[in-house]
């Protein structure tokens, strides 16, 4: 199955060189910083906190000058299969911040066929 990005700022789909999908590192920092301060014995997280987790976002580059600065950005032709994307969700899984992001959201999303999502099946 092939996979088409959708960019979220204006609605259309990323081709090959013209984008990235990515998580801007502040919000990782600032979601850190959440926990740090609230953290207590039930260990509650910023998301039952009621804050709202880091999202990854697909952007154009021309949509988005200089987007990718200060994120942590995957080009969307690393993107393109189920393949990708379990290589993907490998590499991301050594990171000790990517539970505080959305990234296990837009994998459900896919796998359930949601076409409202950052990835879509076509
Ligand atoms: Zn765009």
């Amino acid at each position: 199955m092939a996979i088409e990005i959708m960019c979220c700022l204006c609605n259309t789909p990323i081709v090959n060189g013209r984008g990235v999908v990515h998580v801007q590192m502040r919000d990782v920092e600032c979601a850190k910083e959440t926990e740090r301060h609230h953290s207590d014995p039930h260990g509650m997280t910023l998301f039952e906190l009621g804050g709202s987790p880091p999202q990854w976002r697909g952007v154009h580059f021309e949509c988005a000058p200089g987007g990718e600065i200060g994120a942590y950005a995957i080009d969307v032709e690393e993107l393109r299969s189920e393949h990708d994307l379990l290589k993907s969700t490998a590499c991301l899984l050594a990171k000790n911040w990517i539970q505080m992001t959305d990234w296990a959201v837009l994998i459900d999303a896919y796998a359930n066929g949601d076409m409202s999502g950052v990835f879509r099946e076509v």
